[in-house]
């Protein structure tokens, strides 16, 4: 017998969704769009739905959405460029597991390898490296966020005799800076490194940078091994998720056949979330490759109209060439707090994500010049 809630209960989830509607009307300090409906997919929340395991492997599970999730991968793999017939990948919970699916795939195939990644890499890769328990150096980052590879060159020729591990940022979370993928190929050549792996972190720009002309190449063509993306940052979920895509020939190592579910282990989580690879498709189905690319084009507008309009107002915003971050001097608590804005040292950012507009970037402004640091 289903469970029902008292009148209670009732008004008091009444009263925290009315705090929630108001609160995303001020939400601009986060790399996670706001504005999505995905009204069509509500009915499948009835079911139990679980696409435990591989998703290219049968499973006696049928309450799953293997078909679609599949679907949401060779769409990724095609946009990053990953070798036909050579890849491999899964629906996560997030750009964290994908990042910690990438250093697993990674530390299997070179277990005495040395990872490589800059200061301003996201908090939760150290955490992944004492989870695996893999040696690493941390690498100076410039000022535009991106990694510095005079101190990679130097790092990766004083351990020549392990293979380097690359954590390559495609987008840090502070600043959007974009780790050079060639360049750093080419260290590798002219030190003659005979084995590396390189991960790219592309949790946010793995949905910007391909829909924008002219940006920097970090797809598989460069020769990457593994990469991470977030779901819910450009693309918008209500439930965190996120896709992972590896070279097929590393992921063979490790799968497992489990007969209890008769598929494959070759993911982090037994059971996974089915209702997200439903959530990406409905995007994907309904955006296609035109409407990203006119959603990320407005976002950048919209970045650089918010640059402008701080400069205005003389505050020292900036954004990386291909940004949608417009980082800015760190300013006062009030709308720090108003407009959820995360802070490092002494800088601040807004996310100009597909939610906010011109209008929000306004009353952003506004509410800076307002209240002078
Ligand atoms: C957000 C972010 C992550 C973590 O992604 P989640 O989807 O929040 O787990 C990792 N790396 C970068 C660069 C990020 O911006």
């Amino acid at each position: 017998m289903p469970g029902v809630l008292s009148p209670e209960d009732i008004a008091r989830l009444d009263v925290f969704h009315a705090m929630i509607a108001e609160q995303s009307k001020v939400f601009a300090g986060y790399p996670v769009t706001a504005n999505f409906d995905y009204h069509d997919l509500f009915r499948f929340l009835d079911y139990p739905l679980n696409n435990i395991g591989d998703p290219f492997d049968p499973c006696t599970y049928h309450l799953h959405t293997r078909t679609f999730e599949r679907e949401v991968l060779d769409w990724f793999a095609a946009l990053h460029a990953a070798p036909e017939d050579d890849w491999w990948g899964y629906v996560t919970n997030g750009g964290t597991e994908g990042n910690l699916y990438g250093l697993y795939l990674a530390r299997e195939l070179y277990p005495n390898g040395m990872v490589y990644f800059s200061q301003d890499t996201h908090y939760s890769v150290s955490k992944n490296l004492r989870l695996l328990r893999m040696p690493h150096i941390m690498i100076k980052s410039r000022p535009t966020g991106e990694m510095d590879l005079e101190d990679l060159e130097e790092s990766i020729r004083i351990h020549r005799d392990v293979p380097p591990i690359i954590f390559a940022n495609i987008g840090t979370t502070m600043r959007e800076g974009v780790d050079d993928i060639p360049a750093i190929q080419g260290i590798l050549k002219n030190l003659a490194i005979p084995q590396s792996y390189i991960h790219a972190d592309a949790a946010l720009c793995g949905m910007t940078l391909p829909f924008i002309d002219g940006s920097p190449e970090f797809n598989f063509s460069t020769g990457i091994h593994s990469m991470s993306i977030s779901g819910h940052k450009l693309i918008g979920s209500p439930v965190p998720c996120g896709v992972v895509l590896a070279l097929k020939e590393h992921v063979d190592r490790i799968a497992r056949s489990i007969e209890y579910v008769g598929t494959l282990d070759t993911t982090i989580t037994g059971s996974r979330n089915a209702i997200t690879p439903l959530i990406l498709w409905h995007a994907i189905r309904s955006q296609g490759v035109e409407g990203f690319r006119a959603i990320v084009a407005e976002c950048l507008a919209c970045a650089e109209y918010a640059v402008e309009q701080l400069n205005a107002i003389g505050v020292a915003a900036w954004r990386n060439p291909y940004a949608i971050t417009v980082v800015l001097p760190k300013p006062t608590a009030v709308v720090l707090d108003k407009w959820q804005l995360a802070v490092e040292e002494d800088i601040a950012h807004i996310m100009v994500m597909p939610h906010v507009d011109r209008d929000r970037i306004d009353r952003i402004v506004a509410d800076i010049a307002a209240n002078p640091v």
